[in-house]
């Protein structure tokens, strides 16, 4: 079974695609694990990919899914895989429907992880960040003292400016400007989207998404 994760930053899309990954019994994997298992093997492909990485440039969408149809072929992914951050554009769907019917299978969930906006803006304008050890710390206020901190006990929390309200609206913008075009996409090409509500809490939310995966 290969399921196409979907959702804001901040939604959860990860951590619940590990548990539905889990409870399939598939691995969880991102376009930046493949192209990194890759470079690292040295397969001709992966040497490409990494001469884009090297150089700090993005790595072609061709490159990406001759790579991405190398990984789904292997045995490790032969009961299926969760794809996350793998499909962003309406392009990238079109590539990875073609490379999956080329090796006799295809796409069988879309999860779309959804969640009001000024959700999230609060979810993630309240996390800091320590300016010592780098760790997201939820709940606590910039200037706090991070006391946990493993690196200095005087780690200050800090809030990053990707994390300030107006820089997450504009992170939420570029998500639905490319999301929504992917959505309309499968559903206009019979792909079985399931709509999650990612708002409550993590159970709740891990509840919905198995049942949207038959589990
Ligand atoms: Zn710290």
């Amino acid at each position: 079974m290969i399921v196409v994760l979907l959702g804001p930053p901040g939604s959860g899309k990860g951590t619940q695609g590990e548990r539905v990954a889990a409870a399939l019994g598939v691995p969880k994997i991102s376009t930046g694990d493949v192209l990194r298992v890759a470079a690292k093997a040295g397969t001709p492909l992966g040497l490409e990919a990494k001469a884009f990485m090297d150089r700090g440039d993005l790595v072609p969408d061709p490159v990406i899914l001759g790579i991405m149809k190398e990984a789904l072929s292997a045995p490790e992914q032969a009961a299926g895989v969760v794809l996350d951050g793998v499909v962003r554009t309406v392009p990238q769907a079109e590539g990875l429907a073609r490379v999956a019917a080329e090796i006799g299978t295809q796409v069988d969930v879309v999860l779309l992880f959804e969640i009001a906006d000024e959700v999230l803006v609060s979810r993630l304008s309240a996390r800091a960040t320590c300016g010592a050890c780098h760790s997201p710390v939820a709940g606590r206020q910039p200037g706090e003292t991070h006391a946990e901190c493993p690196v200095s006990p005087k780690g200050t929390l800090v809030r990053r400016v990707d994390d300030e309200p107006e820089s997450i609206r504009n992170r939420l913008r570029v998500y639905k400007a490319q999301t929504e075009p992917v959505v309309a996409w499968y559903r206009a090409n019979g792909g079985n989207v399931q709509a999650i509500d990612a708002a409550g809490s993590f159970a709740d939310v891990e509840a919905r998404a198995l049942r949207a995966v038959g589990r």
